[in-house]
Protein backbone atom coordinates (compact mmCIF):
# COMPACT_ATOMS: atom_id res chain seq x y z
CA UNK A 1 0.00 0.00 0.00
CA UNK A 2 1.33 3.60 -0.46
CA UNK A 3 1.05 6.13 1.65
CA UNK A 4 0.62 8.13 -1.10
CA UNK A 5 -0.25 8.28 -4.71
CA UNK A 6 0.67 11.47 -6.67
CA UNK A 7 -1.09 11.89 -10.18
CA UNK A 8 0.44 14.06 -12.66
CA UNK A 9 4.51 14.82 -12.85
CA UNK A 10 3.80 19.10 -13.44
CA UNK A 11 5.20 21.43 -10.90
CA UNK A 12 2.03 20.61 -8.12
CA UNK A 13 3.12 17.06 -8.24
CA UNK A 14 6.70 17.42 -8.41
CA UNK A 15 6.83 19.66 -5.45
CA UNK A 16 4.16 17.15 -3.73
CA UNK A 17 6.61 14.33 -4.06
CA UNK A 18 9.40 16.35 -2.74
CA UNK A 19 7.53 17.68 0.37
CA UNK A 20 6.10 14.26 1.34
CA UNK A 21 9.36 12.07 0.85
CA UNK A 22 11.59 15.06 2.98
CA UNK A 23 8.89 14.70 5.62
CA UNK A 24 9.36 11.16 5.94
CA UNK A 25 6.52 9.29 3.92
CA UNK A 26 8.44 6.12 2.28
CA UNK A 27 5.97 5.05 0.02
CA UNK A 28 5.31 7.88 -2.04
CA UNK A 29 4.82 7.22 -6.17
CA UNK A 30 4.28 9.83 -8.52
CA UNK A 31 2.41 8.65 -11.86
CA UNK A 32 3.04 11.10 -14.60
CA UNK A 33 1.77 9.49 -18.69
CA UNK A 34 4.81 11.46 -19.83
CA UNK A 35 7.66 12.88 -18.97
CA UNK A 36 7.81 14.98 -15.80
CA UNK A 37 7.39 18.59 -15.89
CA UNK A 38 4.11 19.52 -16.95
CA UNK A 39 2.57 22.27 -19.38
CA UNK A 40 5.73 24.87 -18.41
CA UNK A 41 7.72 22.73 -20.54
CA UNK A 42 5.77 24.17 -23.56
CA UNK A 43 6.80 27.54 -22.62
CA UNK A 44 9.77 29.10 -24.33
CA UNK A 45 10.36 31.31 -20.77
CA UNK A 46 9.48 31.81 -17.55
CA UNK A 47 10.59 35.05 -15.61
CA UNK A 48 8.13 35.27 -13.29
CA UNK A 49 9.60 32.20 -10.80
CA UNK A 50 11.63 34.22 -7.94
CA UNK A 51 14.79 33.15 -8.31
CA UNK A 52 15.01 32.08 -11.97
CA UNK A 53 15.97 35.32 -13.95
CA UNK A 54 17.70 33.51 -16.88
CA UNK A 55 15.70 35.21 -20.01
CA UNK A 56 17.34 32.70 -22.51
CA UNK A 57 16.20 29.73 -20.72
CA UNK A 58 13.22 27.57 -21.80
CA UNK A 59 10.23 26.47 -19.53
CA UNK A 60 12.50 22.22 -20.32
CA UNK A 61 15.31 23.97 -18.96
CA UNK A 62 13.52 25.55 -16.00
CA UNK A 63 11.95 22.27 -15.06
CA UNK A 64 15.07 20.15 -15.86
CA UNK A 65 16.82 20.95 -12.18
CA UNK A 66 13.20 20.09 -10.27
CA UNK A 67 13.60 16.50 -11.01
CA UNK A 68 16.86 16.00 -9.76
CA UNK A 69 16.09 17.46 -6.82
CA UNK A 70 12.54 16.33 -6.12
CA UNK A 71 13.38 12.68 -7.02
CA UNK A 72 16.20 12.93 -4.08
CA UNK A 73 14.09 12.13 -1.27
CA UNK A 74 13.27 9.01 -2.83
CA UNK A 75 10.08 9.73 -4.98
CA UNK A 76 9.28 7.10 -7.07
CA UNK A 77 7.63 7.49 -10.83
CA UNK A 78 5.57 5.49 -13.08
CA UNK A 79 5.55 6.65 -16.70
CA UNK A 80 1.89 5.52 -16.65
CA UNK A 81 -1.79 6.73 -17.17
CA UNK A 82 -3.92 6.88 -14.49
CA UNK A 83 -7.74 6.02 -15.28
CA UNK A 84 -9.08 6.63 -12.63
CA UNK A 85 -9.45 7.18 -8.56
CA UNK A 86 -11.90 5.64 -6.39
CA UNK A 87 -12.35 5.14 -2.50
CA UNK A 88 -13.07 2.00 -0.61
CA UNK A 89 -13.95 2.23 2.81
CA UNK A 90 -10.08 3.75 4.32
CA UNK A 91 -8.71 3.29 1.42
CA UNK A 92 -8.05 4.60 -2.24
CA UNK A 93 -7.65 2.06 -5.57
CA UNK A 94 -5.47 4.26 -7.84
CA UNK A 95 -6.75 2.44 -11.87
CA UNK A 96 -3.67 2.46 -14.07
CA UNK A 97 -4.54 2.21 -17.93
CA UNK A 98 -4.17 -1.69 -18.73
CA UNK A 99 -6.17 -2.38 -15.32
CA UNK A 100 -3.34 -2.61 -13.23
CA UNK A 101 -4.65 -1.76 -9.38
CA UNK A 102 -2.61 0.16 -6.68
CA UNK A 103 -3.73 1.04 -3.35
CA UNK A 104 -2.79 4.23 -1.52
CA UNK A 105 -4.03 5.66 2.03
CA UNK A 106 -3.78 9.09 0.37
CA UNK A 107 -4.23 10.90 -3.13
CA UNK A 108 -2.84 13.75 -4.35
CA UNK A 109 -3.81 14.87 -7.89
CA UNK A 110 -2.26 17.24 -9.77
CA UNK A 111 -3.57 16.56 -13.46
CA UNK A 112 -3.43 19.80 -14.34
CA UNK A 113 -4.62 21.15 -17.89
CA UNK A 114 -4.68 20.63 -21.61
CA UNK A 115 -4.48 23.63 -24.58
CA UNK A 116 -8.59 24.27 -25.79
CA UNK A 117 -8.70 24.00 -29.62
CA UNK A 118 -10.69 26.88 -30.85
CA UNK A 119 -13.08 24.79 -33.34
CA UNK A 120 -12.31 26.46 -36.49
CA UNK A 121 -12.65 24.47 -39.80
CA UNK A 122 -9.89 22.54 -40.78
CA UNK A 123 -8.30 23.26 -36.75
CA UNK A 124 -7.83 19.05 -36.66
CA UNK A 125 -7.66 18.58 -39.97
CA UNK A 126 -4.15 20.05 -39.85
CA UNK A 127 -3.12 19.95 -36.27
CA UNK A 128 0.45 18.92 -35.97
CA UNK A 129 0.77 19.94 -40.12
CA UNK A 130 0.71 23.67 -40.07
CA UNK A 131 -1.83 24.16 -36.95
CA UNK A 132 0.22 24.04 -33.15
CA UNK A 133 -0.34 24.79 -29.86
CA UNK A 134 3.29 25.00 -28.79
CA UNK A 135 5.78 27.75 -30.18
CA UNK A 136 8.74 26.03 -28.62
CA UNK A 137 8.52 23.18 -30.41
CA UNK A 138 7.07 24.58 -33.77
CA UNK A 139 8.05 27.91 -33.82
CA UNK A 140 11.55 27.12 -35.52
CA UNK A 141 9.69 25.44 -38.41
CA UNK A 142 8.50 28.98 -39.59
CA UNK A 143 12.18 30.55 -39.69
CA UNK A 144 11.99 33.91 -41.46
CA UNK A 145 8.19 33.17 -42.40
CA UNK A 146 4.78 34.24 -41.20
CA UNK A 147 3.30 33.12 -38.83
CA UNK A 148 -0.23 34.02 -37.28
CA UNK A 149 -1.44 33.56 -33.58
CA UNK A 150 -4.76 33.37 -32.52
CA UNK A 151 -5.74 34.16 -29.00
CA UNK A 152 -5.67 37.43 -26.79
CA UNK A 153 -4.05 36.10 -22.97
CA UNK A 154 -0.58 35.87 -21.69
CA UNK A 155 -0.32 32.42 -23.46
CA UNK A 156 -0.68 33.69 -27.03
CA UNK A 157 0.97 37.08 -26.21
CA UNK A 158 4.22 35.96 -24.52
CA UNK A 159 4.29 33.07 -27.18
CA UNK A 160 4.01 35.40 -30.45
CA UNK A 161 6.97 36.88 -28.43
CA UNK A 162 9.04 34.14 -28.72
CA UNK A 163 8.15 33.61 -32.44
CA UNK A 164 8.83 36.91 -33.55
CA UNK A 165 12.39 36.16 -32.34
CA UNK A 166 12.45 33.64 -35.07
CA UNK A 167 9.60 34.39 -37.61
CA UNK A 168 9.26 37.57 -40.09
CA UNK A 169 5.84 38.12 -39.25
CA UNK A 170 3.71 37.84 -36.43
CA UNK A 171 -0.36 38.25 -36.82
CA UNK A 172 -1.82 38.22 -33.44
CA UNK A 173 -5.85 37.51 -34.42
CA UNK A 174 -7.86 38.14 -31.20
CA UNK A 175 -11.96 38.38 -31.47
CA UNK A 176 -11.88 41.96 -28.80
CA UNK A 177 -10.07 44.69 -29.46
CA UNK A 178 -8.31 44.82 -25.69
CA UNK A 179 -6.44 41.73 -24.62
CA UNK A 180 -6.79 39.45 -21.44
CA UNK A 181 -2.67 39.46 -20.88
CA UNK A 182 -1.13 41.01 -17.93
CA UNK A 183 -0.28 44.45 -18.71
CA UNK A 184 3.59 44.30 -18.81
CA UNK A 185 3.34 41.50 -21.43
CA UNK A 186 1.26 43.49 -23.49
CA UNK A 187 3.72 46.52 -23.38
CA UNK A 188 6.49 43.74 -24.31
CA UNK A 189 4.40 42.84 -27.38
CA UNK A 190 3.77 46.54 -28.76
CA UNK A 191 7.34 47.42 -28.72
CA UNK A 192 8.22 44.33 -31.17
CA UNK A 193 7.61 46.15 -34.90
CA UNK A 194 7.15 42.47 -36.54
CA UNK A 195 4.18 41.74 -34.29
CA UNK A 196 0.74 42.84 -35.65
CA UNK A 197 -2.29 42.83 -34.08
CA UNK A 198 -5.93 41.57 -36.37
CA UNK A 199 -8.25 42.77 -33.81
CA UNK A 200 -12.09 42.09 -33.69
CA UNK A 201 -11.44 39.05 -35.44
CA UNK A 202 -11.33 35.28 -35.65
CA UNK A 203 -10.36 32.05 -37.74
CA UNK A 204 -12.35 30.90 -40.44
CA UNK A 205 -10.62 28.46 -41.54
CA UNK A 206 -7.20 26.79 -42.21
CA UNK A 207 -6.95 25.99 -45.43
CA UNK A 208 -4.06 23.47 -46.91
CA UNK A 209 -3.84 20.47 -49.04
CA UNK A 210 -2.45 17.38 -48.30
CA UNK A 211 0.57 18.34 -47.28
CA UNK A 212 -0.70 20.58 -45.03
CA UNK A 213 -1.51 23.94 -44.31
CA UNK A 214 -1.12 26.68 -46.49
CA UNK A 215 -2.79 29.33 -45.31
CA UNK A 216 -5.47 30.74 -43.05
CA UNK A 217 -8.60 32.47 -43.76
CA UNK A 218 -9.09 35.71 -40.95
CA UNK A 219 -13.10 37.08 -40.60
CA UNK A 220 -13.49 40.11 -38.94
CA UNK A 221 -16.71 39.64 -36.61
CA UNK A 222 -17.63 43.21 -37.22
CA UNK A 223 -17.50 43.52 -40.62
CA UNK A 224 -18.00 39.73 -41.76
CA UNK A 225 -14.66 40.66 -44.45
CA UNK A 226 -12.19 37.66 -44.96
CA UNK A 227 -8.52 37.93 -45.42
CA UNK A 228 -6.76 34.77 -46.64
CA UNK A 229 -3.14 34.52 -45.35
CA UNK A 230 -0.92 32.48 -47.85
CA UNK A 231 1.82 31.11 -46.14
CA UNK A 232 1.56 31.13 -42.46
CA UNK A 233 1.70 28.54 -39.42
CA UNK A 234 -0.63 29.00 -37.42
CA UNK A 235 -0.65 28.84 -33.34
CA UNK A 236 -3.65 28.33 -31.42
CA UNK A 237 -3.13 29.51 -27.82
CA UNK A 238 -6.99 29.67 -26.49
CA UNK A 239 -6.90 28.67 -22.86
CA UNK A 240 -7.18 25.09 -21.40
CA UNK A 241 -9.56 22.27 -19.90
CA UNK A 242 -9.29 21.23 -16.63
CA UNK A 243 -7.93 17.61 -16.82
CA UNK A 244 -10.33 15.70 -13.85
CA UNK A 245 -10.82 12.72 -16.17
CA UNK A 246 -9.15 10.44 -12.99
CA UNK A 247 -12.14 11.63 -10.66
CA UNK A 248 -14.87 10.70 -12.64
CA UNK A 249 -16.78 8.27 -11.04
CA UNK A 250 -19.05 5.38 -12.30
CA UNK A 251 -22.50 7.07 -12.72
CA UNK A 252 -20.44 10.06 -14.96
CA UNK A 253 -20.08 12.77 -11.93
CA UNK A 254 -17.16 13.08 -9.39
CA UNK A 255 -15.88 11.38 -6.82
CA UNK A 256 -15.94 14.49 -5.15
CA UNK A 257 -17.19 17.98 -5.56
CA UNK A 258 -16.22 19.75 -8.39
CA UNK A 259 -17.17 23.18 -9.34
CA UNK A 260 -19.72 24.14 -12.90
CA UNK A 261 -15.82 24.38 -15.04
CA UNK A 262 -14.63 20.75 -13.25
CA UNK A 263 -12.50 22.51 -11.28
CA UNK A 264 -11.81 20.63 -8.02
CA UNK A 265 -13.21 22.40 -5.26
CA UNK A 266 -10.47 22.74 -2.14
CA UNK A 267 -9.96 24.04 0.75
CA UNK A 268 -6.76 26.22 2.05
CA UNK A 269 -5.37 22.67 2.90
CA UNK A 270 -5.77 21.63 -0.41
CA UNK A 271 -8.40 19.03 1.12
CA UNK A 272 -11.70 17.75 -0.93
CA UNK A 273 -14.81 16.68 -0.14
CA UNK A 274 -12.63 13.16 0.34
CA UNK A 275 -11.14 12.58 3.37
CA UNK A 276 -7.30 11.72 2.53
CA UNK A 277 -7.85 12.41 -0.91
CA UNK A 278 -6.19 16.21 -2.55
CA UNK A 279 -5.73 18.39 -5.37
CA UNK A 280 -2.99 20.86 -6.48
CA UNK A 281 -2.49 22.84 -8.71
CA UNK A 282 -4.06 24.01 -12.03
CA UNK A 283 -6.67 21.65 -11.05
CA UNK A 284 -8.34 23.06 -8.35
CA UNK A 285 -11.12 26.27 -8.34
CA UNK A 286 -9.37 29.70 -8.53
CA UNK A 287 -6.35 28.15 -9.36
CA UNK A 288 -3.74 31.24 -10.38
CA UNK A 289 -2.87 28.94 -13.04
CA UNK A 290 1.13 29.68 -12.56
CA UNK A 291 4.00 27.54 -11.69
CA UNK A 292 4.83 29.07 -8.06
CA UNK A 293 1.12 28.51 -6.92
CA UNK A 294 0.52 25.27 -8.49
CA UNK A 295 4.60 24.40 -6.51
CA UNK A 296 3.15 25.92 -3.38
CA UNK A 297 -0.10 23.99 -3.44
CA UNK A 298 2.17 20.78 -4.19
CA UNK A 299 3.69 21.47 -0.83
CA UNK A 300 0.58 22.43 1.17
CA UNK A 301 -1.18 18.89 0.04
CA UNK A 302 1.95 17.51 0.90
CA UNK A 303 2.10 18.54 4.48
CA UNK A 304 -1.56 17.63 5.10
CA UNK A 305 -0.88 14.12 3.78
CA UNK A 306 1.61 13.92 6.48
CA UNK A 307 -0.92 15.16 8.88
CA UNK A 308 -3.72 12.84 7.58
CA UNK A 309 -1.26 9.54 8.33
CA UNK A 310 -0.28 10.69 11.17
CA UNK A 311 -4.00 11.20 12.46
CA UNK A 312 -4.93 7.45 11.20
CA UNK A 313 -2.25 5.89 12.82
P1 LIG B 1 0.48 20.72 -15.30
O1 LIG B 1 1.71 21.48 -15.49
O2 LIG B 1 -0.59 20.78 -16.32
O3 LIG B 1 0.91 19.18 -15.10
C1 LIG B 1 -0.04 18.14 -15.06
C2 LIG B 1 0.65 16.83 -15.42
O4 LIG B 1 -0.28 15.76 -15.19
C3 LIG B 1 1.05 16.76 -16.89
O5 LIG B 1 2.43 16.50 -16.99
C4 LIG B 1 0.20 15.60 -17.46
O6 LIG B 1 0.92 14.81 -18.39
C5 LIG B 1 -0.10 14.79 -16.19
N1 LIG B 1 -1.35 14.03 -16.29
C6 LIG B 1 -2.58 14.51 -16.63
N2 LIG B 1 -3.49 13.53 -16.58
C7 LIG B 1 -2.83 12.41 -16.19
C8 LIG B 1 -3.24 11.06 -15.95
N3 LIG B 1 -4.51 10.69 -16.13
N4 LIG B 1 -2.31 10.16 -15.56
C9 LIG B 1 -1.01 10.55 -15.40
N5 LIG B 1 -0.57 11.80 -15.61
C10 LIG B 1 -1.47 12.72 -16.00
N6 LIG B 1 3.09 29.89 -15.44
C11 LIG B 1 3.95 30.74 -14.86
O7 LIG B 1 4.00 30.86 -13.63
N7 LIG B 1 4.82 31.47 -15.61
C12 LIG B 1 4.88 31.37 -16.95
O8 LIG B 1 5.68 32.05 -17.60
C13 LIG B 1 4.00 30.45 -17.57
N8 LIG B 1 4.04 30.30 -18.91
C14 LIG B 1 3.24 29.36 -19.49
C15 LIG B 1 3.36 29.15 -20.88
C16 LIG B 1 2.60 28.19 -21.50
C17 LIG B 1 2.75 27.94 -22.98
C18 LIG B 1 1.67 27.43 -20.73
C19 LIG B 1 0.83 26.35 -21.41
C20 LIG B 1 1.54 27.64 -19.37
C21 LIG B 1 2.32 28.63 -18.73
N9 LIG B 1 2.23 28.87 -17.37
C22 LIG B 1 3.09 29.73 -16.77
C23 LIG B 1 1.26 28.15 -16.53
C24 LIG B 1 1.94 26.93 -15.80
O9 LIG B 1 2.64 26.11 -16.72
C25 LIG B 1 0.89 26.08 -15.09
O10 LIG B 1 0.17 26.91 -14.22
C26 LIG B 1 1.51 24.95 -14.29
O11 LIG B 1 2.30 24.09 -15.11
C27 LIG B 1 0.44 24.09 -13.62
O12 LIG B 1 1.07 23.04 -12.94
P2 LIG B 1 0.29 21.72 -12.55
O13 LIG B 1 1.31 20.83 -11.91
O14 LIG B 1 -0.93 22.05 -11.83
O15 LIG B 1 -0.23 21.06 -13.92
P1 LIG C 1 -6.80 32.49 -21.26
O1 LIG C 1 -6.28 33.46 -20.28
O2 LIG C 1 -8.07 31.78 -20.98
O3 LIG C 1 -6.95 33.26 -22.65
C1 LIG C 1 -7.53 32.63 -23.78
C2 LIG C 1 -7.62 33.65 -24.92
O4 LIG C 1 -8.14 33.00 -26.10
C3 LIG C 1 -8.55 34.79 -24.59
O5 LIG C 1 -8.02 36.00 -25.07
C4 LIG C 1 -9.85 34.42 -25.32
O6 LIG C 1 -10.53 35.55 -25.78
C5 LIG C 1 -9.33 33.66 -26.53
N1 LIG C 1 -10.26 32.61 -26.97
C6 LIG C 1 -10.86 31.66 -26.23
N2 LIG C 1 -11.60 30.84 -27.01
C7 LIG C 1 -11.47 31.29 -28.28
C8 LIG C 1 -11.99 30.86 -29.53
N3 LIG C 1 -12.76 29.76 -29.64
N4 LIG C 1 -11.66 31.54 -30.64
C9 LIG C 1 -10.87 32.64 -30.55
N5 LIG C 1 -10.32 33.09 -29.39
C10 LIG C 1 -10.62 32.43 -28.27
O7 LIG C 1 -5.73 31.32 -21.60
P2 LIG C 1 -4.11 31.33 -21.56
O8 LIG C 1 -3.58 32.53 -22.22
O9 LIG C 1 -3.70 29.99 -22.06
O10 LIG C 1 -3.77 31.41 -20.02
C11 LIG C 1 -4.25 30.37 -19.15
C12 LIG C 1 -3.84 30.72 -17.74
O11 LIG C 1 -2.41 30.57 -17.60
C13 LIG C 1 -4.19 32.17 -17.41
O12 LIG C 1 -4.68 32.21 -16.09
C14 LIG C 1 -2.88 32.88 -17.54
O13 LIG C 1 -2.80 34.02 -16.72
C15 LIG C 1 -1.85 31.79 -17.16
N6 LIG C 1 -0.58 32.05 -17.80
C16 LIG C 1 0.26 32.89 -17.15
C17 LIG C 1 1.45 33.27 -17.73
C18 LIG C 1 2.34 34.21 -16.98
O14 LIG C 1 1.98 34.59 -15.88
N7 LIG C 1 3.47 34.62 -17.50
C19 LIG C 1 1.78 32.78 -19.00
C20 LIG C 1 0.88 31.94 -19.65
C21 LIG C 1 -0.31 31.59 -19.04
P3 LIG C 1 -11.27 36.53 -24.74
O15 LIG C 1 -10.17 37.33 -24.08
O16 LIG C 1 -12.16 37.33 -25.60
O17 LIG C 1 -12.02 35.65 -23.79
Amino acid sequence: MLDCAIIGGGPAGLTAGLYATRGGLKNVTMFEMGLPGGQITQSSEIENYPGFFEHDKTGMDFMDTWQKQCFHFGLKHEMKKVERVSKTGEHFTVTLEGGEEIEAMTVIVCTGSVPKRAGFKGEEEYFGKGVSTCATCDGFFYKDKPVTVLGGGDTALEEAFYLSNICSDVYVVHRRDTFRAAPPTIERVKQKENIHFVFDSVIEEAVGNAMGLTGVDIKNIKTDEITHMENTGLFVFVGHNVRNEVLNDEEGGFICEVNDWGQVIVDLSMKTSVAGLFAAGDIRIEAPKQVVSAAGDGAVAALQVISYIQEQQ
